[in-house]
């Protein structure tokens, strides 16, 4: 249930009718919009009637009942206002939001050497990038394939980011390995394959950093929200929704069906920001300058592009890799769309010194 308090409600009539739910067996979750707070109530509701809880308070404008299975997650129980994902990194805070400029995230799939990862960095900061995504744990459907340098590429992302200064995307498989993570990242990948996996998502639900949290490959938009939700139950409300491509009848040409209408759907669902990543959704190089174009029409908030120096000799995803010459180029096709819809930041962040 939510209930909405009218504006100018005193701090302590809200502390008061939070005390009066809490010993009604329920958890009031305090949420303060731009224009309105709300107190989202979690727990046995069933019983409850919203006209009668209406009478508690004065200060109440209206009670709500959420009737979706996800509730801290719905559009609803913001009031319809986005959330807005702030992640602090030593260029400046970067904020992840439908109210705020587009974040382009890029970086290599896997780091594979020190030299590598700084001159991507390098390159896709000068093209105006903000974050560095690549993984040191990565999930593999071999299990002789390249599984990732593990810990040493946690000390390569740290390094990168201290020669420029991006923020640092990289995925979390197993939580024993999740505070070590956090020490470098600014923000945990939760990947597709792990999107089910509960118990992850309740440990990284319990921990401070920001969380990407990708599509499984066959998700429904709903089960993607439930995911979501575990995150937010566990008391981490900084979740970024990265749809990644799903699998449907047709992988002939394109390794996955890039599911664009996700974002006016998600859009309508739930106030957490969106996320496109046209590389996995595709597969393939050539097929992502016009997926990130149509994303960004579409209305994203942010976009994931995989760029190597060498996709040729990437010991992982290649294939779908651009050359930071091509995503260069693509950072100044994205800048037209862009400005078009009116979220292409023209304001640089300042040089780290
Ligand atoms: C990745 O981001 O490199 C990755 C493995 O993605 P996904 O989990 O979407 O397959
Ligand atoms: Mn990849």
């Amino acid at each position: 249930m939510i209930v909405v308090m009218k504006v100018g409600t005193p701090e302590s009539e809200i502390d008061r009718l939070s005390a009066e739910f809490k010993a009604n067996g329920l958890s009031p979750e305090k949420i303060v919009g731009k224009h309105k707070t709300v107190v989202g109530l979690v727990g046995d509701t069933v019983d409850m009637d919203a006209l009668q809880l209406q009478d508690w308070s004065p200060w109440i404008e209206q009670v709500l009942r959420v009737e979706k299975p996800y509730k801290r997650v719905s559009r609803e129980y913001r009031q319809g206002e986005p959330s807005e994902v702030v992640v602090s990194t030593p260029n400046g805070p970067v904020t992840f939001s439908a109210t705020a400029p587009l974040v382009v995230v890029a970086g290599p799939c896997s780091v594979e050497n020190e030299a590598m990862i700084i001159e991507t960095a390098r390159r896709v900061k000068a093209a105006g990038a903000k974050f560095l995504r690549g993984g040191a744990y990565k999930p593999r459907t071999s299990p002789y394939a390249f599984q990732g340098h593990g810990e040493s590429a946690l000390g390569l992302l740290a390094a990168a980011k201290a020669a420029t200064g991006l923020g640092i995307i990289t995925e979390v498989m197993d939580a024993a390995d999740l505070e070590k993570i956090c020490e470098v990242t600014d923000i945990v990948q939760i990947g597709a394959r792990n999107m089910h996996n509960f118990s992850l998502l309740k440990k990284v639900g319990a921990q401070d950093k920001p969380i990407l949290l990708k599509r499984g490959m066959s998700a429904t938009i709903e089960e993607w929200l439930m995911a979501a939700e575990y995150i937010l139950a566990a008391g981490n409300s900084n979740v970024i929704l990265c749809e990644r491509g799903i699998r449907t009848f047709d992988n002939q040409y394109a390794r996955n069906t890039l599911d664009l209408s996700a974002i006016p759907v998600l859009r309508s669902l739930t106030h957490l920001p969106i996320m496109i990543d046209p590389s996995h959704g595709t597969g393939k190089s050539e097929y992502v300058p016009a997926m990130a174009m149509a994303a960004i029409a579409g209305g994203t908030d942010s976009l994931m592009i995989e760029v190597h120096p060498n996709p040729s000799k990437a010991l992982s995803d290649g294939p779908q890799s651009l050359t930071p010459d091509r995503f260069d180029r693509l950072m100044q096709e994205l800048a037209v769309i862009g400005k078009a819809v009116g979220r292409w930041e023209t304001q640089p962040m300042p040089v780290l010194v």
